[in-house]
């Protein structure tokens, strides 16, 4: 069956049993503190199990994709060294929200199994939770019971907390959970060794494909667990496993999810799959790699410096560090790989197929600068073998390698043991946990536990229509960081303050109680769907009624930006066309960032109509039409422009402007007239085919023309209050270009007259033409003036010296035969007499030149170069 098949006969499946299906949320998490991708199918749904939110229908299926490279569940190193573990898999699940139980959730698991899919049960194991005393929490019984209607007994095996408890991360909705295995040896091995000893034992082909979890738990700040009102199933089948299962073959990398792309490498790197260990990993590596990179950047995550970009940039580095080592790839190829795999999966994942040529543009860029930095690397690498004088090269040096140059540290090793070298791994290791310590420090932060003031229904933001109302408070926490100290978080009943989202930043302001106390809200932001405002102090009555205030001057400008932003969006579809897509934006009040996919440097008369392309909404006074809560398919039927990588609920609000149509939580304008105007200050690159405008609106417009006004009376001011300026400065321009050159000729006919002068000071002393002598010319007039006299004369020796704005200068001249047969050095003499003009220099044994602070030096100097000359 292909893997295509087996996917939509899952979500089939479920369907028939009333589950909507619905599409894979982003990968990439954007208001998640405590998550940067998603790890698990379950992800997407936390606000439902926390109850923050009421999903249309209590049964949804669908496929997620995840990506497990960091924090509680990271599987990166295990990548590529067994057959089963991928950073990017596909998690398919089935969700009940407070809905059916472990009854359906078990019965339909082994129908689904053994009837659709036709799995013979004898090569199935399930594990069920034998109960914590940590946590004192007893066997789950119920599960166990179940099963028991299916599969024999001695199938069915009992499981601990690490592989039976679920958990997303420290805190959060968490249950006991039952596993199915399959068992895939062939019978002559099944003989050797029972099944039931090698489940969750790491054997490649006894492994767990399903793990069905009941979620009735939260785990708390402090470690206890607290029961959820509701109880709800999560289940998540590894996809690319299944199909190991289906398609008869012993590891994922052998199922036509990945076939095609291996095939692709070998052709490429001409190295065949399947012979050689180490090609072996790095072709899985570089197969699996290239899936969550191109999966990321189409999610709007590019490689970067920081957070979740820097794991992407990781990711890909780490396939590329194979590709060289073992696959031999010096020059870029993994971006070659998007062709066959956007071909692949472009079917079930649009946003591959509609980014391609993005995707393969950043990862070829990214590969690029990693191979030169590999280049660089070496060369470093070789000059610390070479000054080092033990066998053993200190972590240290390897460790300013890795942390200044990005070198990877495993490669150092490599070459070194290549040239019968050691590393010093525990220096290495040291100085990597001295720097763990130091970043750790800084971003230290710990949450505590919410306090409930009020039970609080889905809270409600009033901020389109209200930036004041009166609120009450229903929950409050306390955060510490290194950062920001001691903070509180508020929530309240309702909300006039726009937590940070879809760019826009957090609405700041206060409230006020009755007495007139003001407590300030420093920024507002948003936890899943939780709109939390941060304040430094707690406001004295917390069960109180308080005023809430929105800062309506931050809030107006940073309206202004965003509208403006859209109108910017649409202006460049129109001047550069539709391959335009938002690649991320920034809305503050001062000025807005927009980054958007375009191939090349946008040209002065581009950006000027863009410019107009803008102001001319502004002045057609548009009015703000907006549908606050309509069905999404609707919306992108009307015309409204969605964005890949973002995460919109059933219903969505449309922002309209004339023929402008965004899906946007954001505030806006009434009328584009509130814009005032619009003025682009920078646009340039921020990554291959992405680029970046900064621009500015309303009263920062009249704060630029006024800085540029004060600016251009000054010039006008200096030109003598000149008429027409530009012509002016033109003038001016060429006058001092024809100064230059008259100065110039000034000068050589000096230096011509000079030389005649000075042909009748030389002075013979033991063979040598010499002259030591201060002159009244520039560095270059001398060096000039010293190569002249050296073509009239052999056997010269001539120093001469020149003082301008207060510093010394001496300059060096020896005939070429005179180094030889004298033993004199232009270099070694203008250092030495360099001393009295308290300087220094150098340059080559037959001319150099030294300067210095000091020109009441000089004499001394002179005097002192005769001194050469007599021996
Ligand atoms: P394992 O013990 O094999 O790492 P897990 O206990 O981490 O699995 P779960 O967190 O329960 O797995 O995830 C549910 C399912 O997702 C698993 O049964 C498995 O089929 C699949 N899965 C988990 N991690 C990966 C991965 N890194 N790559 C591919 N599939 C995975
Ligand atoms: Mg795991």
């Amino acid at each position: 069956m292909k893997s295509q098949d087996i996917r939509s006969q899952f979500l089939t499946f479920f369907k028939n049993k009333q589950h909507d299906i619905v599409p894979s949320a982003p990968m990439v998490l954007k208001d998640d503190p405590t998550l940067m991708f998603v790890n698990s199918g379950m992800a997407p749904f936390k606000e439902y199990f926390l109850g923050n939110a009421q999903p249309k229908n209590n049964r949804i299926t669908d496929s997620q994709k995840c990506l497990r490279v960091s924090g509680k569940h990271n599987d990166l190193e295990e990548v590529g060294y067994d057959t089963y573990h991928h950073t990017l898999f596909e998690m398919l699940g089935n969700w009940s929200f407070g809905d059916y139980f472990k009854n359906e959730a078990i019965a339909w698991a082994w129908e689904l199994l053994t009837e659709v899919y036709g799995i013979d049960k004898n090569i199935l194991y399930v594990t069920v939770f034998e109960g914590s005393k940590e946590d004192k929490l007893p066997m789950d019984q119920e599960a166990y019971d179940l099963w028991k209607s299916f599969i024999s007994e001695d199938r069915i095996l009992m499981g601990n907390k690490k592989d039976n408890f679920w958990e997303m991360g420290d805190q959060g909705p968490c249950g006991p959970c039952s596993e199915i295995h399959v068992d895939i040896r062939s019978a002559e091995e099944k003989a050797k060794v029972d099944g039931k000893t090698l489940v969750n034992m790491d054997h490649p082909q006894v492994v767990e494909i399903w793990n069905l979890v009941f979620m009735q738990y939260n785990r708390k700040a402090n470690g206890s667990l607290e029961v959820l009102p509701q109880k709800h199933i999560d289940t998540g089948m590894g996809f690319e496993r299944l199909c190991m299962v289906l398609q008869g073959v012993q590891s994922n990398y052998d199922t036509d999810v990945f076939t095609p792309i291996i095939r692709e490498i070998e052709t490429i790197a001409n190295k065949p799959y399947g012979e050689n260990e180490d090609v072996d990993v790095a072709i899985r590596v570089i197969s699996d790699h290239v899936r969550a990179v191109a999966f990321s950047i189409a999610d709007g995550q590019l490689p970067s410096n920081t957070g979740a970009g820097y794991v992407i940039r990781r990711i890909l580095r780490r396939a590329i560090r194979y590709s060289f080592t073992f696959l031999d790839q010096k020059e870029p190829f993994i971006y070659r790989l998007v062709d066959v795999l956007s071909k692949k999966m472009g079917e079930a994942f649009p946003e591959l197929k509609s980014q391609k040529q993005l995707i393969e543009n950043v990862i070829k860029e990214e590969e690029q600068s990693f191979l030169r930095t590999l280049d660089q690397g070496l060369v470093l690498l070789n000059r610390i073998v070479e000054e080092s004088n033990s066998d053993t090269i200190s972590g240290q040096k390897a460790f300013e390698l890795y942390d200044t140059f990005g070198f990877p540290i495993d490669l150092t090793a490599l070459i070194l043991r290549e040239k019968g070298l050691q590393l010093d791994e525990a220096g290495f290791q040291s100085e990597m946990k001295k720097q763990k310590d130091r970043s750790r420090a800084a971003s230290e932060m710990s949450t505590e536990d919410w306090i409930i003031l009020k039970e609080d229904t889905v809270q409600e933001f009033v901020g389109y229509d209200l930036l004041e109302t009166n609120v009450k408070i229903t929950r409050y926490r306390k955060v510490i960081s290194k950062k920001d100290g001691e903070m509180y978080q508020l929530v309240f009943n309702l909300t006039p303050f726009y937590a940070e989202g879809g760019g826009q930043v957090g609405d700041k302001g206060y409230l006020e109680d009755s007495h007139g106390d003001v407590v300030y809200i420093l920024d507002t932001k948003k936890e899943n769907n939780v709109i939390i405002h941060f304040t430094k102090n707690l406001p004295k009555d917390l069960n109180g009624t308080f005023k809430a205030s929105v800062d309506e001057k931050q809030r107006r400008r940073t309206e202004s930006n965003h509208t403006a932003t859209h109108l910017l969006h649409q202006a460049l579809r129109e001047v550069l066309g539709v391959h335009v897509e938002q690649k991320g934006s920034a809305v503050h009040s001062k000025y807005l960032r927009f980054d958007f996919s375009h191939f090349s440097k946008m040209t002065a008369e581009e950006l000027s109509d863009v410019e107009n392309f803008v102001n001319a909404r502004i002045d057609g006074k548009l009015q703000l039409q907006e549908q606050r809560s309509i069905p999404m398919q609707m919306a992108i039927d009307e015309g409204a422009i969605a964005l890949f990588g973002e995460k919109y609920g059933d219903t969505v609000r449309t922002v309209r402007y004339g023929k402008s149509m965004e899906l946007c939580g954001g505030t806006h304008v009434k009328n584009t007239a509130d814009i005032w105007y619009f003025k682009i200050i920078s646009e340039g690159a921020v990554a291959s085919g992405i680029r970046r405008i900064e621009a500015i609106t309303n009263d920062a417009v009249k704060a630029y023309y006024q800085d540029h006004d004060r600016a251009f009376f000054e010039i006008k001011g200096l030109l003598n209050n000149a008429q027409e300026p530009v012509k002016a400065i033109q003038n001016l321009q060429t006058e001092n270009a024809d100064l230059k050159k008259h100065i110039e000729s000034l000068l050589k006919e000096k230096a011509k007259n000079l030389k005649g002068d000075l042909k009748d000071e030389l002075t013979e002393i033991n063979g040598v033409q010499f002259l030591a002598k201060k002159i009244d010319l520039d560095a270059s007039g001398i060096k000039d003036l010293s190569f002249e006299l050296g073509q009239q004369y052999d056997n010269l020796f001539l120093l001469f010296a020149a003082e301008t704005d207060g510093k010394a200068l001496l300059s060096c001249y020896v005939s070429k035969e005179l180094v030889a047969s004298k033993g004199l050095n232009a270099s070694s003499i203008v250092r030495e007499l360099g001393k009295f003009i308290q300087g220094g220099g150098g340059g080559q044994p037959f001319f150099a030149t030294a300067g210095g602070k000091n020109p009441d030096g000089i004499g001394q100097a002179l005097e002192a170069a005769r001194g050469y000359l007599n021996s």
